[in-house]
């Protein structure tokens, strides 16, 4: 064993007998040891003991006070059970009895008086050895014991990593289910409707009212439907992170009216009063943000308020809070209990999941609305209770326009009929019921069409025919896409207008138009107003 370690070994000599301390510490520093302390009134022993922290012990028995059997009792009482109690006790008690004793009481080994010197610092050596061996493991183990925690620790983490994937896992099975279901549900519901009463449609003796009323029911339906697919179409977009703001100077008076006229009906129809509060200062009617994304935020908010309301009232306001736009929608409806508050603004959540509720939905509404608010940097929150109605807030950033152009466009609300021009119209379109619809809506209209069917037969058409004066161009065409063939058509006819028609409604598509040349972009399905309002732009 190395020296040093004996060198630096700690021993306390506890003796009543100044003489044999002499002695042994004489003996002791002879031998190398300088860390010795000694004392010859047992009563301080303990004490030395826990101050000084000894290697070793050498322990007379036989003392005034407190014996060396009594000694050892309180170093007993003082070690832990597993820890090694280095004493050497020295004894003139001859007697197998009082060394049994020693031994029994926590003693490592004895010697007997008078002392053989030699003997004494060998049994020295040999309890500091067994000493430092016992060390040796005691350190061994703890490392061991620091190893078995750091990976059952590290085991634990993993294991909670694994709850948390699984109930993730778990969770966006819930999702995937729900979102199935509830699509299923709400494209199902308006098809039905659709069919059904399509097929009602052909009953030869159906009264006009009855048609008309059919009518409705297919259009309604096919509007449900559309909202729905927008909806999935916006929340893949939204998770897919394409969704970016498209900021345009706004007039919000104007868009909380147009959103007042477009849904104040609909509330008047079940009974329920619809109030515009618009409560902006002079000045800040003009503002910068992404109107449609607002449009939409908005949107889901008042037909909501309308769907969960049977009675009472709609409060639609705008203020201005600070440096923010505040709008809110209060409903005098069944209200949202606090613990739903923030789970509904999740995708597919619903306050209510069961299949019993009344109200249908595809529970994305309010995800849309969060997403979009998120973008423009601002906040949507819920105050309700159950039962008491509900007030959805949105707060967005004020940034107001002093440049605006205060340009109003012009909204024509012309009927389809009569509307003679000589204006001669190029459909590019390969689907069938696409084309006979828009055929449909401009020979009402009265304009001379003529059709492509691939996108290479729209540029030869526009070739051998100078009169054609504007193109209806759908995107998806055989052969040249439509963009293609936009520009093709550009590089002989500069001055063609030319509106996209397409059913490509993702975020982008109307810059890729515009790119392409296009002079607008209509996502399908147009109605026939809307197409001709657009076209109106150009003839
Ligand atoms: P959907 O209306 O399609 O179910 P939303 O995301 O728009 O999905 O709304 C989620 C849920 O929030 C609704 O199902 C409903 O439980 C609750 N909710 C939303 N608006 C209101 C409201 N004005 N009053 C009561 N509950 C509402």
């Amino acid at each position: 064993m190395n020296n040093l370690i004996f060198k630096n070994s700690r021993i306390l000599i506890i003796d009543d007998k100044e003489a044999n301390i002499d002695i042994l510490l004489g003996l002791l520093e002879m031998q190398g040891y300088s860390h010795i302390q000694t004392t010859t009134d047992s009563r301080l022993a303990l004490g030395l003991f826990k101050s000084f922290n000894p290697d070793l012990v050498l322990l007379d028995l036989m003392m005034p006070h407190l014996s060396g059997f009594d000694v050892l009792k309180q170093l007993r009482e003082t070690i832990p059970a597993d820890a090694y109690l280095p004493v050497l006790v020295l004894t003139a008690d001859m007697t197998a009895e009082a060394r049994k004793r020693a031994l029994a009481g926590g003693a490592k080994d004895f010697l007997v008086k008078p002392f053989d010197l030699g003997e004494v610092s060998l049994r020295v050596n040999n309890l500091l050895f067994a000493r430092f061996l016992h060390q040796q493991l005691y350190n061994q183990n703890q490392i061991l014991e620091e190893r078995v925690q750091e990976r059952t620790s590290e085991l634990e983490q993993a294991n909670l990593e694994l709850i948390v994937a699984r109930d993730k896992a778990l969770e966006s099975d819930r999702l995937k289910i729900s979102f199935l279901n509830n699509v299923s549900h709400e494209i199902r519901t308006p098809f039905n409707g659709i069919l059904g009463f399509l097929s009602l449609l052909q009953d030869h003796d159906l009264s006009p009212k009855d048609r008309d009323d059919y009518i409705d029911i297919i259009n309604q339906s096919a509007y449900r439907l559309m909202n729905t697919i927008n909806d999935i179409v916006e929340i893949s977009q939204i998770q897919a992170g394409q969704n970016r703001p498209d900021v345009c100077e706004t007039n919000i008076d104007k868009l909380v009216e147009e959103l007042a006229l477009r849904y104040g009906p609909d509330a008047e129809s079940k009974g329920i009063e619809f109030r515009l509060h618009k409560n902006l200062p002079d000045g800040l009617q003009y503002i910068y943000t992404d109107d449609i994304k607002l449009r939409t935020i908005l949107s889901n908010l008042l037909a909501n308020a309308i769907k969960f309301t049977e009675t009472g009232s709609i409060d639609f306001q705008v203020r201005q809070n600070a440096h923010n736009l505040e709008f809110s929608i209060k409903d005098t409806g069944m209200g949202i209990p606090a613990s739903k508050h923030s789970v509904i603004f999740e995708r597919f959540m619903q306050a209510d999941p069961s299949n019993t509720r009344k109200f249908d939905g595809s529970g994305l509404g309010l995800s849309i609305a969060k997403a979009h608010v998120e973008l423009l940097e601002g906040n949507i929150w819920v105050e309700s209770e159950e039962g008491q109605g509900a007030t959805f807030f949105v707060l967005i950033p004020l940034y107001p326009s002093k440049l605006h152009l205060n340009k109003e466009v012009q909204v024509l609300n012309e009927p389809l009929m009569a509307e003679k021009k000589d204006v001669k119209i190029l459909v590019a379109e390969d689907d069938e019921v696409n084309f006979d619809y828009v055929y449909l809506i401009l020979t009402k209209a009265n304009y001379p069409v003529l059709r492509a069917r691939t996108g290479n037969e729209a540029v030869e058409l526009c070739r051998d025919n100078s009169d054609i004066d504007l193109i209806l161009m759908d995107i998806k065409l055989p052969g040249l896409d439509g963009y293609s063939a936009t520009k093709a058509i550009h590089s002989f006819r500069p001055e063609i207008p030319i509106i996209a028609l397409t059913a490509y409604a993702l975020y982008g598509e109307s810059e890729k138009a515009m790119e392409a040349g296009c002079n607008d972009y209509l996502a399908k399905p147009v109605k026939g107003e809307d197409l001709l309002a657009v076209m109106r732009k150009f003839i």
